[in-house]
């Protein structure tokens, strides 16, 4: 019988044998060849006429999710879990060979059901898309669906299952925008999918309802995966957390402070950082406006300093120059140093926020001549060691209050949710080439 999409099959070419599963042939594939998914998660294109035999292993079952029924066990807190999408609400899509955002947070309660021995659960899916696609206005819609759980009464703390891409993005708006926050809101994902044997995403799903049902703060925090083992999850504030690896499943890490927490599948709590604001009795309100027309612009050896008037001449309302280290940009040599186009800015009125490419450590408005320059000449805000991403988020928010550019200025340094460290700490810094251990 001849395979169809979804098939697990056996292929005898004349150089090897392959064994995956058949895939629909997406439309960039060349005519002539088959697409097979291996086990390790990637797809090739084996050539037909190569092809001396192929066995089906396994014919496609849909998967179906028998729906189990949880009792409310007064004994325990209420969660709520909204999804949003990324890996963590993916399987694979047999029409494309890519994945796709479906699993919503009712599934994730079925497939895991340890979740209902933490806590009780409510689950609503708020949105299903790959975190790179968000825009702005769904952290407003994120903001405004968890404000609504987090004035119930019957909730203890939310969990947001999210793609982890642009997830210290959301974390930083969401804690921006979710004013006297009064509950944990904990924001989880995972790296592998939740139908790969290597997921993470069961045990980020567990501690994430841990951290929610009995975290003592009112904080945004991310939490997945703290080692590459199975041994607990760290909580990272929203505001300094990072996506600092493509694959690990421990790539989320606090920048210049100690996580909060560490968070164990067991149900065990251990604080890191005891400087969070704790659970109040407030309402939360949202303030979810923001100027989207804002640019990062990375400062690179011989960039054109075009790039920026690019930005002023298209309307945009405000800059992130994401400078070298201590937050340097090129002044010396008229055709490449940005000073006329940083003139030009302050003229239009629009701000121009400093940060550093280092990521860790701070910006100094004031050690060298040419920083001097910037900060006094050009009235460039430099953030302290806010991180890039948070300043882009942090200014969309601030522009949204107010264009004032002495305004802006006063709002950019207060700190409003810990995105500004009063001194980096050193333990932090990771890289220590596995010498001393982190945390
Ligand atoms: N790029 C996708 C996203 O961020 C998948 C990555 C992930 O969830 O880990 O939504």
């Amino acid at each position: 019988m001849k395979p169809s999409p979804g098939d697990t099959i056996k292929i005898a070419t004349t150089e090897a044998t392959f064994e995956g599963i058949l895939l629909q042939r997406p439309a960039l594939f060349e005519p002539g060849f088959i697409v097979l998914k291996l086990d390790n998660g990637y797809n090739i294109g084996i050539e037909e006429k190569k092809i001396k035999k192929i066995e089906t292993i396994k014919q496609y079952e849909m998967p179906i999710i028998k729906r189990k029924e949880f009792k409310h066990n007064p004994k325990l807190p209420t969660v709520a879990i909204l999804s949003t999408g990324g890996t963590i609400s993916s399987r694979i899509d047999y029409k494309t060979g890519g994945v796709i955002a479906d699993y919503t947070a009712d599934d994730f309660i079925q497939m895991c059901p340890e979740l209902a021995e933490v806590a009780n659960m409510k689950a609503k899916k708020v949105m299903g898309i790959m975190s790179e696609d968000l825009l702005p206005e769904d952290w407003k819609k994120m903001a405004e669906f968890i404000a609504e759980e987090l004035n119930n009464k019957d909730i203890a703390g939310v969990v947001v299952t999210h793609g982890t891409d642009t997830m210290h993005y959301t974390a930083a708006a969401l804690h921006f925008f979710l004013k006297n926050i009064n509950k944990p809101v904990i924001i989880t994902g995972s790296q592998r999918s939740i139908d790969r044997g290597s997921t993470d995403a069961f045990m980020n799903l567990i501690c994430s309802v841990t951290a929610a049902a009995r975290f003592d703060g009112a904080v945004v925090a991310t939490c997945l995966h703290g080692s590459t083992n199975d041994d607990y999850c760290i909580l990272n504030r929203g505001g300094r957390v990072r996506k600092m690896h493509t694959a690990r499943r421990d790539a989320f890490q606090s920048i210049d402070e100690l996580p909060l927490a560490k968070v164990f599948p067991g149900g065990s709590i251990e604080v890191i950082n005891t400087a969070y604001k704790k659970r109040a009795d407030v309402k939360v309100e949202v303030e979810g406006a923001f100027e989207k027309k804002i640019a990062i612009i990375e400062v690179f050896p011989g960039m054109d300093p075009g790039v920026i008037n690019f930005y002023l001449d298209k309307g945009f309302k405000g800059i992130i120059l994401n400078a070298t280290a201590l937050g340097h940009v090129p002044t010396v040599f008229p055709e490449y140093s940005l000073m006329d186009a940083l003139q030009y800015a302050r003229e239009k009125k629009v701000p121009v926020i400093v940060s550093s490419q280092t990521i860790n450590g701070r910006v100094h408005p004031f050690v060298y001549t040419n920083l001097r320059k910037l900060s006094i000449e050009r009235d460039c805000i430099f953030v302290e060691d806010m991180l890039p991403e948070v300043a882009y988020v942090k200014l969309g928010w601030v522009l949204a209050k107010t264009q004032d550019t002495k305004k802006v200025k006063e709002l950019m340094l207060t700190n409003y949710i810990g995105e500004i460290t009063e001194r980096s700490d050193p333990r932090a810094y990771p890289f220590d080439h596995g010498i001393a251990k982190k945390h």
